[in-house]
């Protein structure tokens, strides 16, 4: 019997994990993939994410991985330039520091990080259903090895991403719900010289994101809305290429260097807000509340809700609150932190976010996702 099991082990499941176990939980993780491994998602990690990885110790660790830091980001409205105002001007004293880690390296830095700190993992186990005793969730079914395995716990969080399977089987309330409003597609190109991160918008509502990661490699996203998914696909390095070749100074650069990996995309970008709790069951980062990629927040968000929820765990497992009171609070703190970027993403996504000082919003949302710098 574990205080915890947490099912997916990557930007959700991996501190959430941690922080528990670092609070004496006796806790379980599981993910039926093995790590290192990659995901689809491209790399880049707000301020407040960033923080959180220097409060958990890992930030360190991160950059002598050789991520290059990354200090500017410019957004390219035809020749028009804009450069958000740096947060360090809205809260003093913060480091002016962001990354865009590959996934395959940000992912096993976390889940060795809630080992270190006592948490159980156990990689390619797969999680067919719940153990369900009077109404509440007791457990997990699932596989490891070709075996069944059955295990139990006073709560399962569900740290299963976008298709959760925890989800689906406690049917939570989904609201504020936009269908999929994009598509993107991307790859990593050698060669290329690039200062910061940058995102070109065009009338027809395609975009360019460029982000330089690990290994002298750069990420360069294309994307559009939704409906133009099918026509994009017809021919999808074509299309990749008619966009990229919108930049001439990019485009060079691109043709004479070396793709590192096949092109990846999707279309399946769906906005909720899922109600995060119930009788013995939670969900964190993208099973519990999900966002279109354009903002590049699903990180940030993830570290975010890890946090929260494992304070409300630890609060209702002390009996300092009843567990609903906490997983209350859990739900409306998330929410208020999320809602002004998810208005601004979902609009963006939309198209509808067309005026650049709007993105001026964008700041002051994000400066209220940063944690407290006094460690964890
Ligand atoms: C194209 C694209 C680009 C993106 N770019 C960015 C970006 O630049 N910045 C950013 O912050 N975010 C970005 N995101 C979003 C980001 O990738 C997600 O928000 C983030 O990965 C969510 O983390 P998570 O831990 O909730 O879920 P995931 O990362 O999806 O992890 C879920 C884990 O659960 C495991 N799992 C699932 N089902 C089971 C099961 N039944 N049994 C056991 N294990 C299971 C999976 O194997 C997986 O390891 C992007 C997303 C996409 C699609």
């Amino acid at each position: 019997m574990y205080d915890a099991i947490v099912v997916g082990a990557r930007c959700a499941g991996a501190p959430t994990a941690m922080l528990l176990a670092r609070k004496g939980y006796r806790v379980l993780v599981v993910d039926r993939d093995t790590f290192p491994s990659d995901i689809m998602s491209t790399h880049y990690i707000h301020l407040p994410g960033i923080a959180r990885l220097k409060n958990w110790g890992l930030l360190d660790r991160l950059v002598a991985t050789g991520c290059p830091p990354i200090t500017s980001a410019t957004m390219h409205f035809g020749d028009l330039l804009f450069q958000p105002p740096s947060l360090s001007e809205l809260v003093p004293g913060i480091p002016e520091l962001t990354l865009c880690p590959r996934r395959l390296v940000l992912d096993k830095l976390l889940i060795d990080g809630a080992i270190e700190s006592g948490a159980e993992f156990r990689p390619g186990f797969s999680v067919q259903s719940l153990i369900w005793d009077n109404g509440s969730v007791a457990g997990v079914r699932g596989s490891m090895g070709g075996q069944p395995v059955e295990e139990r716990a006073r709560i399962v969080i569900g740290a299963d991403g976008l298709h959760s399977r925890v989800a689906r089987e406690v049917k939570p309330a989904e609201y504020n719900t936009i269908p999929s409003l994009t598509f993107a597609y991307y790859t990593y190109w050698s060669g290329i010289k690039v200062e910061g991160i940058h995102f070109y918008f065009f009338e027809d509502a395609r975009g360019i994101l460029v982000f330089p990661t690990h290994w002298g490699q750069t990420c360069v996203a294309v994307g559009g809305e939704r409906t133009g998914f099918h026509e994009f696909r017809k021919d999808f390095m074509g299309n990749y290429m008619e966009i990229v070749d919108r930049v001439p100074e990019l485009s060079e650069q691109i043709r004479s260097g070396k793709q590192e990996q096949r092109l990846l995309g999707t279309a399946d970008q769906p906005n909720y807000f899922r109600k995060p709790y119930g009788p013995g069951w939670a969900l964190v980062g993208d099973a519990g509340y999900h966002r279109d990629f354009i903002t590049g927040l699903g990180i940030n968000d993830a570290f975010r809700d890890a946090e929260l929820l494992s304070q409300a765990v630890n609060e209702a497992f002390t009996e300092q609150r009843s567990i609903d009171e906490a997983m209350a609070v859990y739900e409306n703190t998330r929410n208020e932190l999320a809602m002004p970027l998810y208005e601004i993403t979902t609009k963006m996504a939309g198209g509808e976010l067309t005026d650049p000082a709007e993105f001026m919003k964008f700041g002051p949302a994000i400066v209220r996702n940063l944690p407290s710098m006094n460690g964890n």
